[in-house]
């Protein structure tokens, strides 16, 4: 018989309770590390204070209206976005996958409206992750995830992560879009280096093509910046975003240049409940945390002072661990024994981690993770990787 939750997901056997800081409370008792954060979600850690004030504050005001109506705390975080990133609009959505949709959508509205109606193709790139909807997994194109499930949608044109010259053989007049996650998350935490991005902004430039970075993970200083494409120095025409801007509230976003927003007139999108009252009172809160420098400046230290303590860890066991990479608190271990062991490991050990593409471990952790915890995590992981070795 079916279960009554449809059985899509093969969950690990711990019900989380009640969450602190970087800390998870099992229904048993036991306290778990967690260095996944709800798959980069829980940027500001589990109940935050300020997330809890701005949303019980807001649930005792108002829940939703619809956008029929101003909603003054979506204004206030369109506001916050728009002045700390390139972009001059933004649309909330209530997940990354929606976020998706609105990208594709708008790319191919602009060129339309542009007298250019054949130019619907979009770009994207192996081990790509864009959700979970027709459009996104059109976009990334894998038989895990589209096998059973067309027709699909057209116009993709997939091409291999890191292969310059498919890249420009693939632009002609029919390509709307490139679309890129600047580090890939889902596919194994693989950074797309800074020169490559910049490459691909000339090649957008040059060949007239929107250029849209999918942030969904890697944004929200996850790697230190308040978004993962300011390391490069150059911007994107679209943007997408979600996880970390809701602190575990579902919200997402996309954002433009008034350039790539105007086809997107009167009517042309909407959402019931996207950038309702709820999320948008967590999104502000969020946002006055990770635009201070201070807090970014701490990201990065942090991000310094666990890789470094991963290169050690590595070394005392190569049999288990390959290498790490990624960028700020965006790390992957490459692993030389079966990534999902090594999870599993540490489920024993009471700390979380995530799997990802690539057999690499990702390690995700709240933001304001303390040195202590980072500590704490690498004695963990150091006595998984010790029972992994001796089973
Ligand atoms: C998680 C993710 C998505 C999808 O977001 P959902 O909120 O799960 O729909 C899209 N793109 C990237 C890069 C992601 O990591």
């Amino acid at each position: 018989m079916i279960p009554t939750l449809l059985p899509t997901y093969a969950r690990a056997p711990m019900t989380f309770v009640k969450g602190e800081g970087s800390w998870l409370t099992e229904a048993d008792g036991r306290r778990f590390l967690d260095l996944g954060a709800g798959i980069a979600v829980n940027a500001l850690g589990h109940a935050h204070p300020a997330l809890v004030q701005a949303l019980t504050d807001q649930a005792g005001a108002l829940w939703h209206t619809s956008n029929l109506y101003r909603i003054p705390q979506q204004q206030a975080l369109a506001d916050k976005l728009t002045e700390h990133t390139f972009a001059d609009t933004v649309f909330f959505t209530n997940s990354g996958t929606e976020a998706c949709e609105l990208a594709v959508k708008m790319a191919r509205k602009y060129w339309y409206d542009k007298g250019h109606p054949e130019k619907t193709g979009i770009i994207t790139f192996s081990g790509s992750f864009h959700g979970r909807s027709s459009a996104g997994i059109a976009a990334a194109g894998s038989e895990k995830m589209t096998k059973g499930f067309g027709p699909l949608l057209p116009g993709f044109v997939h091409l291999e992560f890191g292969d310059h010259d498919a890249l420009t053989a693939a632009v002609d007049d029919t390509i709307a879009a490139i679309l890129i996650e600047p580090v890939q998350g889902e596919g194994g935490i693989r950074p797309v280096p800074d020169q490559c991005l910049k490459g691909l902004r000339d090649l957008c430039d040059e060949h007239g093509i929107l250029l849209i970075f999918d942030e969904v993970q890697c944004g929200v200083a996850r790697t230190g910046r308040l978004f993962a494409h300011e390391w490069s120095g150059i911007t994107p025409d679209i943007m997408m975003v979600a996880k970390g801007i809701g602190g575990g509230f579902p919200l997402g976003a996309v954002l433009a240049t008034e350039e790539a927003a105007s086809g997107m007139t009167l009517g042309t999108h909407g959402s019931t409940y996207g950038g309702n009252p709820l999320g948008c009172a967590v999104g502000c809160a969020v946002m006055d945390h990770v635009t201070d420098p201070d807090f970014l400046a701490e990201v990065n230290r942090k991000a310094a002072l666990m890789r470094q303590k991963l290169e050690g860890l590595i070394a005392a066991h190569p049999d288990v661990f390959d290498s790490v990479r990624g960028s700020g608190l965006m790390l992957g271990i490459k692993c030389r024994a079966t990534n999902a062991d090594v999870v599993k490991a540490g489920y024993d050990e009471l700390v979380l981690t995530v799997p990802a593409a690539d057999n690499v471990i990702r390690l995700l952790p709240p933001l304001t993770i303390t040195d202590a915890e980072i500590d704490d995590a690498m004695s963990r992981l150091d006595a998984a990787a010790s029972a992994v070795a001796a089973a």
